[in-house]
């Protein structure tokens, strides 16, 4: 059996192309590489993390940085709010819509998707008379593997 190394999904890439033409915005190197580093990332991401990621030379932090904020506002990359932390992931258009449950202590995220979460915000939105448009909401936790590492004595 042979074991491929982890690819970016070539769909994905593909849609990636497809919506950076639809946006009037060009692929750039490090744009794609971005996008390349979130595709296969399973939590969200930090700039410090695609940076180290997509790292072919030192001192491009700030291309980055600015490449980021570009595809962040073109809604192709999802802002995270962690904390003091600003985290990113592909936006709805590449990954369902959905919300995170982080570790307070060893900080792995899981992806929540939930029917009924998503009702009852609506539901509330609507109750106070506002149309939806966007809504952020973010649990916290500590994860099974940490609860092991701090059970009681
Ligand atoms: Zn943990
Ligand atoms: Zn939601």
């Amino acid at each position: 059996m042979q074991i491929h190394p982890q690819q970016p999904d070539q769909q994905l890439t593909h849609l990636f192309h497809d919506q950076m033409n639809l946006l009037g915005l060009r692929v750039t190197a490090n744009r794609l590489a971005i996008f390349q580093v979130l595709a296969k990332a399973d939590q969200p991401q930090s700039i410090q993390e695609i940076v180290q990621q997509t790292a072919v030379g030192s001192g491009h932090f700030t291309s980055i940085y600015r490449s980021v904020d570009v595809l962040t506002k073109a809604g192709i990359l999802r802002h995270v709010p962690r904390g003091f932390k600003s985290l990113y992931e592909l936006g709805e258009t590449f990954r369902s819509h959905h919300h995170h449950l982080t570790c307070e202590n060893c900080g792995q995220t899981i992806g929540l998707h939930s029917n009924r979460l998503e009702s009852l915000m609506q539901e509330l939105t609507i109750q106070a008379g506002f149309t939806p448009t966007n809504h952020h909401f973010e649990l916290f936790g500590i994860c099974p593997d940490c609860q092991i590492g701090q059970m009681p004595e």
